[in-house]
């Protein structure tokens, strides 16, 4: 069993009371939950849970692999072929999602605290990601009793109808930078759809998925409809990837995985795959903009929230040379409030890198950047202790040539470009394999509009960062990946037209 918090954490003090709860005793559920049990991994074996901002181990988790794959599998087909929650009416499953978005409300701060223990983000972010995830779940409750079919345009020979049907089982591979707002984005409108969904939580954030598991049981979610498998991606995931049983992947990770999940289905059962995948998201400021300390505050923290393991970080700032000193100078003096800090006090906007493997990788590429020739203007050290914290890094006299202008580096690193022409702006900022988000900050509206639809991305944000809701489908386009999340059109994807066309007498 969970702990029940018996008051509303507010400061630094509640939150570590809280973790000593949760992490004492036998309070974290650390087993697979397959076919309605929560289970140890088939073969015995666990791995290690450990909390990146102390370096201590929170716990040992079920690690399943492709024995626990197919026992999931068989269990999620036999649900849907059986339809108590398949051909269950679509306002029925809505109530359930509602139920299971009020349980995830009233254990916030459970969920949140195991996220920000887990992968190292302040509390304070994860209470924000808590926020989205349930608005995501009852976001696509409500969607699914009021999307209606279609009547074709026929003559009066045939009635012709497009009816739209879950697809059957989908597995959720997710990564662990929002453990758990990435698991509402998939699960959320799968389930709606009416499919059985099998969550695969990252390695190296298992935990929130694992009580999320616990409230769908206590919500009323059916036996087999949905399970998570806890483990890692060339085990569990690849099984799941090359199951013949599986319908459907929905992806959030690196792009490198989510190429090879295309050739995992190409090698099975050609299942259908949705990737949202990695980012170099360019951010442009043009010397029209105003009020440049709160665009530059805006640009620090597009790239420093979330320590940068942001798939959508502004993490390339192209700024026009006519404002570009100035415009850095004022991003290093918002990059020194954003420090990182105790991600269990409130207070902290940077926590610990998620682990010691991303902490080198993020300190080797700073080194590249300096052995490269751009310009360190602040950051650049790691900090001493036993947990893996790396300050805001800020480069200027970024080109594209440079490693750290190009790749994806998913930590506290800024590359700042400079430009002289609206064209010029434009093409270093489509000049990326990928194409996820990208900024734009001006006050010429034709300029807004000419750029925007030159952009080469899923998202643009005017004159803001990260601006979204529930209503705005999420995604990217190159090697950013091919699916959506939120929005009614996630629905789309984990569903399928059936087209019948019943002939008439006339
Ligand atoms: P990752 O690709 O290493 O892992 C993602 C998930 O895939 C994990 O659950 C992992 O276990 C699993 N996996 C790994 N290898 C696998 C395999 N061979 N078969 C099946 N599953 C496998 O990514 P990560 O390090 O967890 O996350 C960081 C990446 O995610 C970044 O590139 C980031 O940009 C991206 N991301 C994208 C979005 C988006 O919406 N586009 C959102 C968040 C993160």
């Amino acid at each position: 069993m969970s702990a029940t918090p018996t008051a509303i954490p507010t400061t630094k003090a509640d939150w570590q009371a809280l973790a000593e709860e949760l992490t004492q005793g036998q309070a974290l559920e650390t087993r697979a939950y397959i076919d309605d049990a929560f289970v140890a991994a088939a073969s015995g074996d666990t791995f290690e849970s450990r909390n990146p901002a102390t370096n201590e181990i929170l716990a040992q988790v079920a690690s399943c692999d492709a024995a626990d794959a197919e026992l999931a599998v068989t269990s999620a087909r036999a649900a849907f072929a059986e339809g108590e929650w398949s051909r269950l009416a679509p306002g029925k499953r809505k109530k359930v999602l509602l139920r299971l978005a009020d349980l995830m409300e009233a254990n916030k701060h459970e969920l949140a605290l195991l996220d920000t223990l887990d992968m190292g983000k302040p509390v304070s972010s994860s209470l924000g990601d808590m926020a989205g995830a349930i608005a995501c779940i009852r976001y696509q409750a409500e969607c699914i009793d009021k999307l209606y079919g279609e009547v074709a345009p026929t003559g009066e020979d045939a009635l012709a109808l497009v009816l739209r049907e879950p697809i059957g089982v989908v597995a959720a591979i997710v990564p662990w930078n929002f453990p758990l707002m990435m698991t509402a984005w998939k699960i959320a409108p799968a389930l709606a759809a009416g499919n059985s969904v099998i969550l695969k939580p990252s390695e190296k954030s298992p935990l929130s998925a694992l009580r999320l598991a616990q409230l769908a049981k206590e919500a009323g979610i059916p036996r087999g409809v949905f399970q998570v498998l806890p483990g890692f991606g060339h085990t569990v995931g690849k099984a799941l990837a090359l199951s013949m049983e599986v319908d459907c992947l929905a992806f959030t990770g690196s792009t490198a995985v989510g190429k090879q999940l295309m050739q995992y289905a190409g090698q099975s059962n050609l299942k259908r795959v949705y990737l949202e995948c990695g980012g170099k998201s360019p951010n442009i400021v043009f010397a029209d903009c105003k009020e440049l300390d709160k665009v530059a505050s805006h640009a620090a923290a597009a790239i420093f929230h979330n320590q940068g393991e942001v798939c959508i970080a502004g993490a390339r700032l192209l700024v026009e040379n006519a404002i570009r000193e100035e415009f850095v100078e004022k991003v290093l003096a918002a990059a020194e409030t954003m420090q990182p800090g105790d991600p269990l006090d409130p207070e902290s906007f940077m926590g610990a890198m998620v682990d010691e493997t991303q902490h080198r990788r993020v300190l080797d590429y700073i080194r590249q950047g300096v052995e490269e020739g751009a310009r360190l203007r602040t950051g650049g050290q790691a900090i001493d202790g036993p947990g893996y914290f790396i300050p805001p890094t800020v480069f200027d006299g970024v080109t594209p040539q440079m490693t750290i202008g190009r790749e994806e580096i998913f930590g506290p690193v800024l590359a700042v470009f400079g430009f002289d022409s609206e064209e010029e702006a434009v093409a270093m900022a489509n000049d990326t394999p990928y194409g996820l988000a990208a900024g734009l900050w001006s006050q010429d509206i034709d300029r807004i509009m000419r750029v925007t639809g030159r952009l080469q991305s899923g998202q643009v944000f005017v004159n803001n960062w990260a601006g979204g809701d529930q209503t705005m489908p999420f995604g990217g386009v190159k090697q950013s990946g091919n699916g959506r999340d939120k929005s009614h059109h996630s629905l789309e994807e984990y569903s399928s037209l059936k087209s019948v066309w019943m002939a008439l007498e006339t």
